[in-house]
């Protein structure tokens, strides 16, 4: 009998910890499916045209669980840091919070670091999977079990699943990039959350050491539901121009020092709340940051306790149990 092998689909970060606990720790190799260039997923970073690394997804990653702080802190070593800076409300309130984590190299990374020996086929989507005898066929290729990490609309369209997907949060997202070091409050405060406006979100960037080049400021700011909602299949030029001028707003710029503004459009950024699942066929397995917390630390949890119901799945499976037929 040759050796089991595991599709997972989706190198964010649930499906780095599941693929590589399911190598590490249980010995069974597995192929990570990425539809996009890298890793990370939504834990992305981009590279503005001076190229400095900015995270226009996670911001930043909370370290609370035990076995998670000891498997990052030693695959991030000293590139793992933490922001200093204050959060506040926009009249000024700190926001009192945890320690903010993000890697020095870009938040990406953090994936990267996380799956360094994982055989990963980028730039390839997966739009469905095919039952072949007791296994399941994924680009043409085949393996006895199958981890979906994408989103769940895109999840259950993989899967073959006929229910309407749980709902999803859109998240318009801004980069923006001025002239000149931080001033104002920039200079001294990480970021301006406003529960209520807009504008939910704007970060400098700059109080990520390491980051961003002295001449330069950036930040990064996103829209409320409501803004996302309302301008999702607009043009980001519109979207782009209206956010700019909100995070100006927000931080008293002055627009003449704007040298670039990039924008985001996320589609399903975080889950609207946690899901319950329909069974799933056969040999099949979802994980992420869906049925728990929309957070980097929930998606590596899922992902890593996901590797070990597969492991049980292949050890306990009856040999005649065929996958049943995808419409
Ligand atoms: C704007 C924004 C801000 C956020 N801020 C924070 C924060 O500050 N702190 C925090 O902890 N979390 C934050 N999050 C949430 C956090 O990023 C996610 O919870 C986490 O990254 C989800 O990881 P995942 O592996 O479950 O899913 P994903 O990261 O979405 O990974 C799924 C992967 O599957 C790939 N994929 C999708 N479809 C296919 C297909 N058909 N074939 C092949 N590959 C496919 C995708 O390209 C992706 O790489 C934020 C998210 C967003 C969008």
């Amino acid at each position: 009998m040759p050796s089991p092998r595991i599709a997972v689909i989706g190198a964010g970060l649930a499906g780095v910890a599941c693929a590589s606990r399911l190598q590490l720790e249980f010995g069974i190799p597995a192929v990570l499916f990425e539809k996009s260039r890298g890793r990370g997923g939504r834990c992305a970073t981009k590279r503005t045209v001076d190229g400095l690394l900015v995270d226009h997804g996670a911001q930043y990653f909370t370290i609370r669980d035990p076995l998670f702080s000891s498997i990052v802190h030693r695959a991030c070593g000293d590139a793992l840091l933490s922001i200093n800076a204050p959060i506040t409300c926009p009249d000024g309130t700190p926001i009192p919070g945890e320690p903010r984590w993000y890697h020095r190299d870009g938040n990406s990374r953090l994936a990267r670091d996380l799956s360094p020996d994982l055989e990963v086929r980028s730039s390839t989507e997966i739009s469905r999977i095919d039952p072949l005898d007791h296994s399941w066929l994924v680009n043409g290729e085949r393996f006895d079990a199958v981890v979906s990490t994408a989103p769940l609309p895109q999840s259950y369209r993989i899967l073959g699943l006929s229910d309407p997907p749980p709902a999803y949060i859109p998240c318009l997202t801004l980069i923006l990039s001025l002239n000149g070091p931080p001033t104002g409050r920039a200079a001294s405060q990480y970021a301006v959350r406003d529960r209520s406006g807009p504008l939910e979100w704007s970060a400098c960037e700059n109080h990520k050491h390491g980051r961003i080049a002295s001449h330069r400021t950036v930040f990064v700011s996103q829209g409320s539901e409501a803004f996302s909602r309302a301008f999702l299949e607009v043009d980001p030029i519109v979207w782009g121009a209206a956010m700019a001028d909100l995070t100006a707003r927000t931080w008293n710029l002055n627009p003449a020092d704007v040298i670039e503004h990039l924008t985001h459009r996320w589609r399903y950024a975080r889950i609207a709340s946690p899901a319950t699942l329909p069974a799933l066929p056969p040999g099949t397995f979802f994980a992420g940051d869906a049925t728990s917390a929309s957070r980097v630390e929930s998606a590596w949890l899922s992902g890593h306790e996901t590797a070990a119901r597969v492991a049980a799945f292949l050890t306990k499976a009856p040999a005649a149990d065929p996958a049943p037929a995808i419409p």
